[in-house]
């Protein structure tokens, strides 16, 4: 039979997990702070509990999908936690993952952290791709298993109850940078006769054929060879970031979304790295934020 659980937090995440375990025909006890946006759930099947604390007494496996972290400490104050297998879906830093593990933990339940990789629509759908880093008891992990695989894919990265939040939080920066570029692209056919939409298919494909990439800076990173077999170097890109920086001007965009990242190589390249081609930025960046 199917693990029974408790989820707390119903909001747009928290309530698209509780329809995929529902519907996977889970028991699941819910909570949510405002009692009235639990109400829908209860219609399909879910159990509403009166408060956190007897959601928690519900079951021994409890998901959390609050706001942040300062939510799930503030949810779970006067919960007993003993024996509990506690998932956090939360998303956070990896300080506050292996801080909230040292917490549970103390409080006497396992812990499991992770980072969800999905919207809200994703959720329960096996073909859209999304699936949801985890880290922290392996054993947790291998036991719930199947019933974490129910709402969306599941990849477990170790142990460390920080890696989860980590490398979710790596995969949202890269976007970050990636919507910087996009953003960037529209506003310069803006005002000129070009269609957004005759433009987003050249734009897909560019970068579509640029993304393997990732995995020549990352032999590079590991061989520590940042210069061989080099065929855009730093100094060819950064002398031509001043046509970009022309064009951006020509077309009356602001150019503050690439100066960063333009002024980064610049740097390398005046640190006398110009036969390189980017992976060394990864040195200059961490040298400048060294992990104390
Ligand atoms: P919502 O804003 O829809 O829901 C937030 C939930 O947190 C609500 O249940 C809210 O309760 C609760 N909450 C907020 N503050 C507190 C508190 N102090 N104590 C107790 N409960 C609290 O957010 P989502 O459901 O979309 O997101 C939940 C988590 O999932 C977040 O960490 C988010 O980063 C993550 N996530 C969301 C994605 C998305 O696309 N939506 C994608 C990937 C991850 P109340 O109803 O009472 O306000």
């Amino acid at each position: 039979s199917r693990t029974p659980l408790t989820l707390l937090g119903t909001g747009a995440m928290g309530t698209a997990l509780a329809r995929a375990w529902l519907a996977a025909g889970h028991r699941v006890t819910v909570w949510n702070r405002t009692p009235a946006r639990a109400e829908a759930l209860s219609a399909e099947g879910a159990v509403v509990a009166a408060s956190a604390a007897e959601a928690v007494a519900a079951s021994r496996l409890v998901v959390a999908c609050l706001l942040d972290d300062a939510s799930v400490g503030a949810a779970l104050e006067d919960a007993d936690l003993t024996g509990r297998d506690l998932v956090n879906l939360t998303t956070g830093t990896p300080e506050e993952g292996r801080s909230r593990a040292a917490w549970a933990e103390a409080r006497g339940a396992r812990f499991l952290d992770g980072g969800i990789m999905a919207v809200p629509p994703m959720i329960g759908d096996a073909e859209s791709g999304g699936y949801v880093f985890y880290s922290g008891s392996g054993a947790l992990f291998d036991e719930h298993r199947d019933t974490l695989a129910v709402p969306a894919g599941t990849r477990y990265v170790g142990e460390d109850p920080g890696f989860a939040a980590l490398h979710d939080v790596a995969l949202l920066s890269a976007m970050s940078g990636l919507f910087a570029g996009v953003t960037h692209a529209f506003a310069l056919i803006r005002r000129e006769d070009i269609a957004p939409k005759d433009f987003a298919p050249l734009l897909a494909s560019w970068l579509t054929a640029m993304t393997p990439s990732v995995h020549l800076t990352a032999e590079r990173l590991e061989s520590g060879d940042y210069t061989e077999g080099v065929v855009s170097n730093l100094a060819m890109q950064s002398a031509g970031n001043a046509t970009l920086l022309r064009t951006a001007g020509e077309q009356g965009v602001s150019a503050e979304l690439l100066t960063p990242y333009m002024d980064l190589m610049a740097r390398r390249v005046a640190d006398g790295h110009g036969d390189e081609d980017g992976a060394g930025m990864v040195d200059l960046l961490t040298r400048e934020a060294p992990k104390d």
